[in-house]
């Protein structure tokens, strides 16, 4: 297999993520300058060998240091990086699987940088890695009833930003919510399930009750209560090295929206 594009790689340690002109590495394959095998590219750069698998071919340059690209991705790059994977979750053309599983387990042992945060729904029919076609060690996932920013939440989500340097922050509510159909019913619970109510009120509230305006006014909600109470967030938003985003999940499609 040739060198392939960011585009179609969805390992952020790769070495074509290590490319920020894609135009440079687009003319490169198309040259044919290099014909490497996925699986291999993404030993070699996962073990931190990509110089050595390099070595004579001229592109010992593009080589990074060993699991530095998942940190040093853009903001940007970060969350287009899991838009591919929804797509390709989507058409139903995963990659994930093919990912050396026992390289990633043993390369990711001692230390993670995964190159997303995720705030989801606990729901079982929103598993994140899955439907960003994404596996071990890329995706710092935190998961709550109705994808909350409570305060354990966001040192969790600070967590992952200041200590393991991951670049996008997804808020991702989901159609069908169990706990934002409960906020807008308020009707009595068992236990201390209410408690989750009080965090999806003002979203219930702005979208009049519909339950599908109300999931994406939550997560908008969540995701600006992330950049304005939090200082870690607010630092790294201010400092270019991350972006927070909210976005929807539809069960029915398996697509991740964007909300703007
Ligand atoms: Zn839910």
């Amino acid at each position: 297999m040739s060198l392939h594009s960011s585009e179609e790689c969805r390992v952020a340690a790769c070495l074509c993520h290590a490319r920020a002109d894609a135009g440079e590495l687009r003319a490169m394959r198309d040259a044919n300058a290099i014909n490497l095998s996925r699986r291999g590219l993404l030993r070699a750069a996962l073990t931190g060998t990509a110089a050595g698998v390099l070595a004579g071919t001229g592109l010992e340059v593009l080589a990074p240091t060993a699991a530095r690209a998942q940190s040093t991705l853009s903001p940007a790059a970060a969350l287009q990086t899991l838009m591919d994977g929804n797509k390709r979750f989507v058409e139903r053309k995963p990659t994930h699987f093919e990912e050396d599983l026992a390289i990633l387990k043993q390369n990711t042992v001692e230390k993670q940088e995964p190159f997303a945060s995720v705030l989801s729904c606990a729901d079982s029919r929103v598993p994140v890695e899955l439907l960003f076609d994404q596996s071990i060690g890329h995706v710092f996932v935190n998961r709550v009833a109705g994808n909350i920013a409570t305060s354990e939440i966001i040192a969790s989500i600070e967590y992952g930003i200041a200590v393991l340097g991951t670049r996008v922050m997804m808020v991702l509510g989901h159609s069908s919510c169990g706990a934002v159909k409960a906020s807008i019913a308020a009707k009595a619970v068992p236990g201390q399930i209410s408690s989750l109510y009080r965090y999806i009120r003002p979203a219930v509230d702005e979208a009049g009750g519909d339950l599908v305006g109300s999931t994406k006014a939550n997560a908008r909600i969540q995701a600006k209560l992330l950049r304005e109470s939090s200082p870690v967030v607010a630092a790294a938003l201010k400092d270019g090295k991350l972006d927070v985003v909210a976005a929807y999940y539809d069960l029915a499609s398996g697509k991740v929206s964007l909300l703007g």
